[in-house]
């Protein structure tokens, strides 16, 4: 376990500059105060610019949603890690679910991102999760354990100590229904022994979990031994939510 939390807010597609502006100055003015907890949002890739300007003097950090896997060149509509890395993020998230569904992101792709990400001196926030199906079907370790070994396959020793790894099972996110402790824990301790397997220096890498994380369950999920900190998707749209969820992460 991680002695200090690491709480990092996944804004998805939402955001207006105008709101951008008011939430991000909320957030700066009511964080906990010394270094109780790392906090970071992981913003619009059209907002970094935005993010980096009003959060440049706090201790906040902010990152992208994604990478590509490739490094420059004929792929319109990408984003690279180097041009994130440009306007001071210092994450990344890989793999999102989201992603994994919506845009058939394999585990090669997965893998490739991370590369990138590091290559280009971001934290990548590498995301893996079950669905219900395969949760039901008792596959949970099995598919969790797949999409984590097929990015350490890619990392060097020293690589793979500088990625975040979130557990985020996929019936848990944005349904109002997170994991049980029990659940998390079970699962974040085989991601904890899946990285051991690699180097000493891996079992720490910070585990973080995500799915309906808010104030009312952080304390409690943030408790538990292999659980470093959260992602946090729709909490951290609203600031006293957000702030609140920080907090939890400081007890
Ligand atoms: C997420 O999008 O990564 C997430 C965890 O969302 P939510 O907190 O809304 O479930």
């Amino acid at each position: 376990m991680l002695s200090t939390k690491l709480v990092v807010g996944n804004w998805k597609m939402h955001g207006r500059l105008s709101d951008n502006a008011a939430l991000l100055a909320a957030i700066a003015a009511g964080l906990p105060p010394g270094d109780a907890v790392r906090v970071g949002v992981c913003v619009p890739f059209p907002y970094l610019a935005q993010a980096q300007a009003v959060l440049a003097a706090t201790p906040i950090q902010w990152g992208a949603q994604d990478v590509s896997a490739h490094l420059q060149g004929a792929y319109t509509g990408e984003v690279s890690a180097s041009m994130a890395a440009e306007f001071g993020a210092t994450f990344a998230l890989i793999g999102h679910s989201e992603r994994r569904t919506c845009h058939a992101e394999c585990d090669d792709a997965v893998a490739a991102k991370t590369l990138r990400a590091l290559d280009a001196g971001l934290t990548p926030v590498v995301c893996v999760g079950e669905t219900d199906a395969q949760r039901e079907a008792g596959l949970t370790e099995a598919v969790v354990g797949a999409q984590l070994r097929a990015v350490l396959a890619a990392l060097s020793a020293e690589q793979v100590a500088r990625i975040v790894v979130a557990y985020e099972p996929v019936w848990a996110i944005g349904s109002g229904k997170s994991a049980s402790v029990a659940q998390a824990q079970q699962v974040h301790a085989f991601l904890r022994s899946v990285l051991a397997e690699t180097s000493a220096a891996a079992a720490g890498v910070a585990l973080l979990y995500g799915g309906s994380v808010n104030p009312d369950n952080a304390a409690e999920l943030f408790g538990a031994a292999d659980i470093d900190g959260g992602l946090i998707g729709g909490a951290s749209l609203k600031a006293a939510d957000f702030l609140a969820v920080c907090a939890a992460a400081c007890a």
